[in-house]
């Protein structure tokens, strides 16, 4: 039986194996299906305290990887294929492998994955050009145009990079005004190779084996173009991945787990969450570590009182 189980290895389920880890408690993550979370598909981080040149996301997750580990993390390498949570415990954690692991505490560190538009066509040209990630991807869009979904500041900062490689970068946002801080808006709409077709919607991808453009409908004006690319890389905000909790936690309308006031507490006990499966606000790295130095401390005072 492990003390606790934290299931997901971004900021907030490594910083979490750190706090426990050096309170010697021998916590077990699962790493889950990206190892890291959705740091290591960013480029360089810039917000992260204690960096004055940007941080490399990969290169962070790593290191939080090798400190958790060097208080006595044990990381596996698997994922999570179902739960069955009681309340105080002892929970069951069944692993891709058929392996079943019991724990006395759980944190549910899962994060969130992509949102698509739930195009047929984004399911028929998966990796032939559609993508969520420009940081893995990018460098294959060498001289060709691309499009980037969305407003906010993760479509800001791809439309960006992909810069680097593209010949144009076109952002398609529905409304006539970004969801992304100003500093980064004000980033992409300087750069030359970047456009920004406001008021749009896709209405397909175009291509039977490969993306060859991007139909678009202004919601304004009704006119239906189409924008000639080989890439479209999806920035649409992303998903809680927390379906697997959801016979066991309550989360709100959009998935994310709820918490108690002030603390990282489920509505069960002895089950605690951190990170953005958790949070719909705020969502930053950062903000994620937090909550997971939060859902270790209350594990410790949860194991205490419980022993
Ligand atoms: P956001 O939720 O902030 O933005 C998602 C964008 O996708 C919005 O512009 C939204 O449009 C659009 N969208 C969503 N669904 C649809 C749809 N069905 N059709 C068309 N458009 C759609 O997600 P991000 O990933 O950009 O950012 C998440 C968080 O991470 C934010 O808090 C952000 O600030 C932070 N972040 C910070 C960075 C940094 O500081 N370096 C870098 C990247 C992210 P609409 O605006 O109309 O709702």
């Amino acid at each position: 039986m492990e003390n606790v189980i934290i299931i997901g290895s971004g900021p907030a389920g490594l910083t979490a194996a750190v706090y426990l880890s050096r309170a010697e408690m021998k916590p077990l993550v699962i790493a889950g299906t990206l190892p890291g979370g959705q740091l290591t598909q960013t480029t360089d981080i810039e917000n992260f305290p204690g960096f004055i040149d940007p941080v490399n996301g990969f290169e962070l997750m790593f290191n939080m990887q090798k400190q958790a580990e060097r208080f006595g993390t044990k990381i596996l390498n698997e994922t999570v294929t179902s739960v069955s949570l009681s309340s105080g415990g002892p929970h069951e954690i069944t692993l891709g492998s058929g392996e079943v692991k019991k724990a006395k505490s759980v944190i549910i560190a899962t994060g969130a994955s992509p949102r698509w538009l739930g195009l047929d066509s984004e399911q028929r040209l998966m990796n032939k050009g559609v993508t969520a990630c420009a940081t893995c991807d990018g460098a294959f869009y060498k001289n060709v145009p691309v499009v980037v979904l969305g407003g906010g500041d993760t479509a800001m900062e791809e439309a960006i990079f992909l810069t680097r490689f593209a010949s144009k970068v076109t952002i398609i946002h529905r409304r006539d005004q970004l969801r992304a801080s100003k500093i980064m808006g004000e980033r992409a709409m300087k750069n030359p190779k970047i456009e920004i077709a406001w008021n749009s919607v896709v209405e397909d991808i175009v291509g039977e084996n490969a993306v060859e453009g991007v139909r678009i409908k202004n919601v304004k004006t009704g006119e239906i173009s189409t924008i000639e690319c080989e890439g479209y890389f999806a920035a649409l905000g992303h998903i809680p991945a927390t379906e697997l909790f959801k016979q066991f936690i309550d989360t709100d309308s959009q998935g994310y787990i709820d918490l108690k006031t002030n603390s990282s507490n489920t509505n069960m006990e002895g089950v605690f969450a951190a990170g953005d499966c958790a949070d719909s606000v705020y969502r930053q790295a950062v903000s994620a570590a937090g909550m997971g130095c939060r859902a270790a401390m209350d594990v410790e005072r949860f194991l205490e009182a419980t022993e």
